[in-house]
C-alpha cells in the first residue's frame, strides 16, 4: 500500500498532519467548545418544517447568494452586537473555517504573508498553509495579553497582508481591547500601500464579558469580523459562519467562493436557528455563569486560571503538582491523561504547562473539577 509521501502532495503539505482534537469515547467530553445543550424540541421542530420545505426544492440549486440567511444575521448582529450592519455587509459560510478560507483566499495566497500572536487557533495558521500564505507567529505576553508595542513593531517590519486578532482567544479565554485592535489596524494600514486585511475571529464574542468588537468596523472598511453559529447558537453540526464587514469585503469574496457553497438545507436550519435566538442566548447565559464558575472553583482547588470570556477556560498545573511529570509541557499532558483515567476528557493545546476545558452542564463540570480533586489527592 502506498502511502501520502508517494503521491505528488504540495511540498509544504509533506509530513503534516490533519487538525483534529483526539476524539475518544469517555463519559465525559469538555474538549472541543462545543455547546452543552441540545437544541430545544420546538427548534428541532421548526428545522423539520424548514427543511421539508426545502427539501421540494432540492431539484434547484439553492439561493447562491444567501439573502435571506444574511438579512437575518445583519438582524441578529445590529439588535446583539451594538452595531447596524445591513445585508450587504454580511457574508455566510459553512462554518467561520471557511468564512477565514474565503478571506485568505481573497487577501492571502502565495507570496503574501499572515500574521497571528501566539498562542491562538491554531487553524489560522493552517488555513493559511492551505492557501499558500506565509505564516508568521507573533508574540504575547507571558499573561497571554498582546504586547501592543511589539505587536504593532512586529506589523511595520513584516507588512503582512492579513492580520489575525482572536477574541476572545482560544485557548486562552482573553478577550482583546478595542485600543488594541485599534492600534493593530492603525500599524497594518499604515505598512502597506492599500492596507492590509485585520479579521477579528470573534467565534466566542456571545460569551465574553466585554461588548463586541463589530462596532469597530464602521469606517474602517479593512477590518473584519468573523463568528459563528457553532458556539453560542449550539450548532456546531449545522456548520454556518459569518462575517460583517464592509460591502465591498463581501463583494470581494465573491471572487472566491463556490458557486452555491451554502446548501439549501443549511441556510434552512440557520434560519430556523436564528428564530429560536432568545431561548439560545439564555443558554449562553447559564454557560457564562458556568465558566465563571470553573473558574472560581479552579482557583480555590490552587490552579493557576487566566480570565475567561469565552466558554472554555484555561487552567494551569496546580502547584502542588508543578513538576510532578517533568517540564511543564510534560506536566500538562501528564495532568490530561490524569484527569482523562477519571472520565473527563480536557484538551492539551501544547501550551506547555496549561490545559483548557469547555464549560459543559453543571453536572459534567463538577464531574471534571472532582477529577481534578481526585488527581490532587492521588499525588499528594
Ligand atoms: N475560530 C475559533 C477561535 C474557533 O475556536 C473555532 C472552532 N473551534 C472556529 C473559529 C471555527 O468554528 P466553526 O468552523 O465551527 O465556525
Amino acid at each position: 500500500m502506498s502511502g501520502i509521501d508517494d503521491l505528488p502532495v504540495r511540498d509544504e503539505l509533506r509530513g503534516k498532519s490533519p487538525y483534529g482534537a483526539p476524539q475518544l469515547d469517555v463519559p465525559v467530553r469538555l474538549n472541543t467548545n462545543e455547546n452543552p445543550y441540545p437544541l430545544p424540541d420546538e427548534l428541532v421542530t421548526d428545522i423539520a418544517r424548514r427543511v421539508t420545505e426545502a427539501a421540494r426544492n432540492l431539484n434547484r440549486y439553492p439561493d447562491r447568494d444567501a439573502v435571506e440567511l444574511r438579512t437575518a444575521l445583519a438582524a441578529y448582529l445590529t439588535r446583539t452586537a451594538g452595531h447596524r450592519v445591513e445585508t450587504a455587509g454580511v457574508w455566510a459560510a459553512n462554518g467561520s473555517n471557511e468564512i477565514l478560507q474565503q478571506l485568505l483566499q481573497t487577501f492571502g495566497g502565495p507570496g503574501r504573508t499572515a500574521i497571528g500572536f501566539d498562542p491562538s487557533y491554531s487553524m489560522h495558521a493552517l488555513i493559511a498553509r492551505g492557501t499558500g500564505t506565509g505564516w508568521v507567529s507573533g508574540p504575547r505576553r507571558e499573561d497571554f495579553t498582546i504586547d501592543v508595542a511589539a505587536a504593532t513593531a512586529e506589523i511595520a517590519r513584516l507588512r503582512p497582508h492579513v492580520v489575525f486578532v482572536c477574541s476572545p482567544n482560544n485557548p486562552t479565554g482573553t478577550a482583546v481591547a478595542a485600543d488594541t485592535v485599534l492600534a493593530l489596524y492603525e500599524a497594518a494600514q499604515a505598512a502597506r500601500e492599500r492596507g492590509a486585511l485585520v479579521v477579528i475571529d470573534e467565534a466566542y464574542g456571545e460569551f465574553s464579558h466585554q461588548p463586541s468588537l463589530l462596532p469597530l468596523i464602521a469606517g474602517r472598511p479593512r477590518l473584519v469580523l468573523s463568528r459563528t453559529m457553532s458556539k453560542a447558537f449550539g450548532a456546531a453540526g449545522l456548520r454556518l459562519g459569518y462575517l460583517a464587514a464592509d460591502p465591498a469585503v463581501v463583494d470581494a469574496v465573491q471572487l472566491v467562493r463556490l458557486p452555491y457553497h451554502l446548501s439549501a438545507v443549511t441556510q434552512a436550519t440557520a434560519l430556523a436557528a436564528l428564530d429560536h435566538t432568545a431561548t439560545l442566548l439564555g443558554y449562553v447565559e447559564q454557560l457564562k455563569a458556568e465558566r465563571d464558575r470553573l473558574v472560581t472553583e479552579l482557583r480555590a482547588i490552587g490552579c493557576p486560571v487566566t480570565d475567561s470570556d469565552a466558554n472554555f477556560v484555561q487552567f494551569g498545573i496546580p502547584t502542588a503538582l508543578t513538576g510532578r511529570w517533568g517540564d511543564p509541557a510534560a506536566d500538562s499532558h501528564g495532568m490530561w491523561r490524569a484527569i482523562l483515567d477519571h472520565g473527563v476528557l480536557v484538551r492539551d493545546n501544547g501550551v506547555p504547562g496549561w490545559l483548557r476545558v469547555s464549560a459543559g452542564t453543571p453536572a459534567e463540570n463538577d464531574a471534571f473539577l472532582d477529577a481534578v480533586r481526585a488527581v490532587l489527592k492521588e499525588n499528594e
